[in-house]
């Protein structure tokens, strides 16, 4: 029998999470369902691919990281890309889609994928596909679900405008399989502002389970496949029936249960993503490889000294203060504006529910050995990096996992096949499907659901341990920023957080609290010092310890020029570095008299000045001694505005940061633009930092008499020299 030779495209990524890499690989794993061969490999892997002499079409999916960063493994592609001596005309044979994720609550949205895609145009690189931007701060799947459903006819017609410039079977068999698969045009689809979930493009990536509730047609006639998918249908119905027949009055969706439409509709159901783990599970003593488990030769564990509660019991949120001994590590160094990682572990409570639902509660010390499955259907399938060579189930449940991590509707459709309830069943197929996408966004995605919460609401599920683990990303450590000077505290590193409340929810009857700010607050509770209370190291106790890592260092730091004034707006535990950079310019002021030091002004903004006005005494004494010329404060539920006004007023009694800002906006505009002053924004992303960059723009437009796009511009331009720097966190 011939063998056929199957038509072939190039993946490549820029992952720094996981999140392109998995987006990548979810495209691989679909490519053979149509009719085409994909490779894969990750944009570092420069030995692997020849951009230049490619031949067959590339898709690039990547990531965007800090304040606009490519991701580490994509540095190198960028600087080759970039170096200014390649042709215009370098990769005029390339044919390629881009992806570009990111993330709009960041400055510079995309902007590793845009780098990219303008670079490779200035080549000589051609498109075959609109360009993706795909937004996580609105859901990916917006762009994500119809660019993959619409990119499979492109990369056929690219495959075939290719190969019609050459004389190979390969043409043969790609007409054989246009008439197979008809392009719904002959050309692709490259408007993609034209893509929404409502686009009626045919897809045959989407495997359409065709589950028509209502009626119950026949298997034939709806395509219900099996027997059990009739009965799935028919206990959804029942589920919605009364003993006594009647209908049962559902006024309202929940997590376990939909409404028509939806209930009675047909799903596209994504692919089941293949498996492709082992999972062997060893009697075997392991403790002694775990106490020099992986994560201790890259993170030092530190003792801490002090905790302190810094606002009062009734307060909206608990901020706490801890201070960590680093003396022991000499090459532990930070400057003010640095941050750093805390390693925290998944709750122990999480943990063993997991463990229970997947029936290995007895098996917790058991040694997890991994292996790539032989017959997996998955292109370049590997052991994660991130499992530990030997470890028990209970510490890759605990230290490996991001079991906190809200599902992706590919590991919910793989959990369907681990339901035994089909009702359950088919209310997971409806949250992963494209007609429950709604429901998917209620009741998973913005209430930050997890596999502990949803296991316990599909109590039928019971998934293996093989499926958590192609599935869940890695347990990421946790940022902080550094809030403090090694000058005013040597060998100390103080941060400050607040514990994350997530309220109940469908799906979530209790309240929980985020995962790292609630472990440290409930690890510090032995040694936390109240309000109220003498402040006091932790004594005789033995210091809790957690394991942390500086960041590479990042730009947000005092400008190295004295003179240089220092413009910074930080809300609440946004203030944090500016106390770094605060105790800093005190000493630096002490040890040089005779020195000229700019103005310093902080913006800061809480809720009650009796109640979390942060570092209030030290805030104070900066003043007093001269370190800060102008503080601007301001209490936003003291004296609340009968509704936030317009963004060009200043209110008579500034409720926001950036109300403060437009009070003063000659003198910061002019210290901006005549002073070379440097502006530093740090706290929260969704809200505080646009609206503040809103503000920014419109002061610019007043003092300069600009228009709304030359606004823009200059606060770009700021940007640009480093001049107005951001520190937010969503
Ligand atoms: P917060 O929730 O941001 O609240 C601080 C003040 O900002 C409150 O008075 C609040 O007022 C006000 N506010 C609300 N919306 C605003 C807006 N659109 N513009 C300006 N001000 C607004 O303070 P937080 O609880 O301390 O949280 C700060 C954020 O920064 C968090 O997201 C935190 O994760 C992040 N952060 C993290 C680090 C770190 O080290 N990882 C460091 C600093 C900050 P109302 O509530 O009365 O509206």
């Amino acid at each position: 029998m011939p063998c056929e030779k199957k038509p072939r495209f190039l993946i490549l990524y820029g992952s720094q999470k996981g999140q392109a890499q998995s987006i990548a690989e979810g495209i691989a794993d679909e490519a053979a369902d149509h009719g085409l061969v994909a490779e894969i490999s990750c944009l570092s892997r420069h030995e692997e691919y020849k951009l230049e002499r490619e031949s067959a079409p590339v898709i690039f999916v990547v990531s965007t990281t800090g304040d606009g960063e490519p991701p580490d493994t994509t540095l190198k592609f960028v600087k080759t890309i970039r170096t200014k001596t390649l042709p215009s005309d370098y990769l005029k044979n390339l044919h390629y889609a881009l992806l570009a994720l990111g993330d709009t609550n960041y400055a510079n949205f995309c902007n590793c994928g845009k780098t990219i895609d303008k670079r490779l145009q200035e080549l000589g690189a051609n498109h075959f596909y609109a360009t993706g931007h795909a937004d996580d701060g609105t859901g990916l799947e917006v762009v994500l679900d119809p660019w993959i459903e619409g990119v499979w006819d492109a990369i056929k017609a690219a495959i075939s405008k290719m190969a019609s410039t050459r004389d190979t079977p390969l043409k043969e068999n790609l007409s054989d399989m246009a008439k197979e698969n008809p392009s719904p045009t002959s050309s692709p689809h490259v408007e993609l502002n034209r893509l929404s979930l409502a686009d009626n493009q045919t897809s045959d990536s989407i495997k359409d389970s065709k589950l028509t509730l209502g009626g119950l047609p026949s298997p034939e006639v709806t395509g219900l496949s099996s027997k059990s998918d009739v009965a799935a249908a028919k206990s959804v119905q029942e589920a919605q029936t009364d003993q006594t027949g009647e209908e049962r009055a559902v006024s309202e969706p929940s997590l376990t249960c939909s409404l028509p439409s939806l209930s009675q509709s047909s799903l596209n159901v994504p692919a089941l993503p293949p498996p492709y783990l082992e999972v062997a599970l060893l009697l075997e003593d392991t403790k002694e490889k775990l106490n020099s488990s992986m994560h201790t030769e890259t993170f030092y564990e530190v003792p801490v000294t002090n905790a302190v509660q810094m606002t009062k019991g009734d307060s909206v949120k608990k901020a706490l203060l801890l201070e960590l001994d680093i003396s022991a590590h000499p090459t532990m160094t930070y400057m003010p504006g640095d941050s750093f990682d805390v390693l925290c572990p998944n709750r122990a409570s999480e943990v063993d529910t997991v463990l229970h639902r997947l029936g290995l509660q007895d098996k917790r010390h058991h040694c997890v050995q991994l292996a790539v499955r032989r017959d997996t259907k998955k292109r370049g399938a590997q052991l994660p990096p991130h499992i530990p060579d030997k470890c028990t189930v209970q510490y890759l449940l605990t230290w490996c996992l991001e079991i906190r991590s809200v599902p992706k509707k590919a590991f919910l459709r793989a959990l369907v096949d681990c339901t035994g309830d089909s009702v359950q069943k088919r209310r997971l197929q409806e949250l992963c499907s494209k007609q429950g996408s709604a429901d998917y966004n209620r009741f998973i995605r913005d209430t930050s659901l997890c596999l502990a919460e949803l296991l316990t609401e599909f109590s039928s599920c019971t998934p293996p341990l093989s499926l958590l683990i192609e599935h869940l990303p890695k347990l990421q450590s946790r940022p902080y920023s550094a809030a403090s000077s090694t000058l005013r505290h040597p060998g100390r590193l103080r941060f400050i957080f607040t514990v994350v409340e997530l309220p109940a929810c469908p799906g979530r009857p209790e309240g929980r609290q985020g995962l790292c700010s609630g472990w440290l607050s409930d690890l510090v509770t032995p040694i936390l010092v109240r309000p109220g209370t003498p402040e006091s190291s932790c004594g005789q106790a033995l210091p809790p310890k957690i394991h942390v890592k500086m960041r590479l260092s990042g730009t947000f730091h005092a400008s190295s020029d004295p003179t240089a004034p220092l413009i910074m707006v930080g809300p609440g535990t946004g203030v944090a570095p500016f106390i770094g950079f605060l105790q800093q310019r005190e000493i630096e002021r002490r040890n040089n008299p005779d020195a000229v030091f700019g103005e310093t002004w902080l913006f800061f903004g809480c809720r009650h000045k009796d109640g979390d006005y942060l570092f209030r005494e030290e805030l104070e004494g900066f003043v007093s001694s001269g370190t800060l010329t102008h503080l601007k404060l301001c209490f936003s539920r003291d004296a609340v505005e009968e509704a936030a006004p317009a963004v060009s007023q200043p209110p008579a009694c500034p409720r926001y940061v950036q109300h403060n800002l437009l009070l003063h906006s000659q003198r910061v505009s002019q210290l901006l633009l005549l002073h070379n002053a440097c502006l530093y924004v740090c706290g929260d992303a969704k809200n505080m930092a646009k609206d503040v960059n809103d503000t920014l723009m419109e002061m610019m437009r007043a003092e300069l008499k600009l228009d709304q796009l030359d606004a823009m511009k200059k606060l770009a331009a700021l940007r640009e020299e480093k001049r107005y720097l951001q520190d937010i966190w969503g």
